[in-house]
């Protein structure tokens, strides 16, 4: 028989394909206690938000988190700028030092596209898949896609204008992203084209920075456009596929956020901060299967979350490690 975390983790797969995260059916009698005591103790739970109120919020991870992104952007910039042969190429395809690294997404897309496995393109596309299966699958949005900084930049100007009334935000249906996936991938197949890599704003920023600006930073300008006036992250929520790709790699990742149910009080301000706050459905009361739960794979390891938990419920951990850092 399935425990309780077991059943969280195949059923998080299909919320990440964009099933609504459901009540859990069973937890564990350690966290059945927890339960119980804070819904017996809420004077003590409303004490808590009152501290909370005087927490710091920190930026730790996002300051991190940035800093390594633009790194990683401009360390293709200029190494064909300068012509030094560090990180040739943009991050559909590159070479590092030598070693070929081709994103996953685009390698399928190639293949789908040629109807046949490429032996080149499976060795490029191993040493990118070991190294995101180890730092996390959706890690790469966050840390490395440079649409993702974009659109987060973009975000905080949606919130602000939702603030004051001036939009409102109009979330779809999460199953979009899903059923998007389907599609590039059978478009590759009937045309022989990569036809998703021509809209990807991920490929269009990534060679815009090397290369110099094109065209097609229009269609980019009209995504973040929609993003501001319309819905909040819509491509990144709704609709690339390359974030579902890199959610599957990070399915067995050992690196992930683990949430300690004993310390929360689930006002909740990391939903609110989230991109993706179906993952963080076990802060809600009642809702975690046991007292320590890690979160499903389509959490990008932003680290937002944890910045903004001013009780460090949420917290990065290496499966294994944990106890060792
Ligand atoms: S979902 Fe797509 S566009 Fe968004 S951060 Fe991930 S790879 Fe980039
Ligand atoms: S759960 Fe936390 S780390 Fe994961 S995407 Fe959401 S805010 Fe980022």
């Amino acid at each position: 028989m399935k425990s309780p975390l077991q059943r969280r983790f195949f059923e998080q797969i299909l919320v990440m394909l964009g099933r609504e995260p459901k009540k859990p059916a069973e937890v564990t009698p350690a966290a059945q206690k927890i339960h119980v005591f804070k819904r017996g103790n809420r004077d003590f739970i409303a004490e808590k938000k009152h501290a909370r109120a005087h927490a710091v919020p920190s930026h730790r991870w996002r300051t991190r988190r940035w800093a390594t992104l633009i790194f990683a952007n401009l360390l293709f910039t200029f190494s064909y700028l300068l012509d030094i042969q560090v990180l040739e190429g943009s991050l559909t395809a590159s070479r590092f030092i030598g070693f070929h690294l081709i994103d996953l997404n685009a390698a399928l897309q190639v293949m789908l596209a040629h109807k046949h496995i490429i032996v080149n393109l499976l060795i490029g596309t191993g040493t990118v898949m070991l190294l995101w299966l180890l730092l996390g699958g959706r890690s790469f949005c966050s840390w490395v896609c440079p649409y993702h900084l974009l659109a987060e930049w973009a975000e905080k100007l949606h919130l602000w204008l939702v603030k004051r009334k001036l939009v409102a935000d109009q979330p779809m249906d999460r199953r979009l992203r899903s059923v998007f996936w389907v599609v590039f991938a059978l478009l590759a197949l009937a045309t022989g084209y990569t036809v998703y890599e021509a809209i990807s704003p991920t490929g269009i920023v990534s060679r815009a920075l090397i290369y110099g600006p094109g065209l097609a930073l229009l269609w980019v300008l009209a995504l973040l456009f929609f993003e501001v006036f319309f819905t909040r992250r819509a491509w990144c929520r709704y609709a690339c596929p390359i974030g579902l790709t890199y959610g599957f790699v990070g399915i067995f990742s050992p690196l992930r956020v683990k949430y300690t149910l004993q310390d929360c009080f689930h006002e909740g301000d990391c939903r609110k901060v989230c991109l993706v706050p179906h993952v963080l459905d076990t802060v809600l009361k009642g809702r975690a299967v046991d007292t320590e739960v890690p979160l499903g794979p389509d959490c990008t390891r932003c680290g937002l979350c944890v910045d903004v938990c001013p009780t460090g419920s949420l917290k990065f951990d290496v499966k294994g490690l944990s106890k060792l850092l």
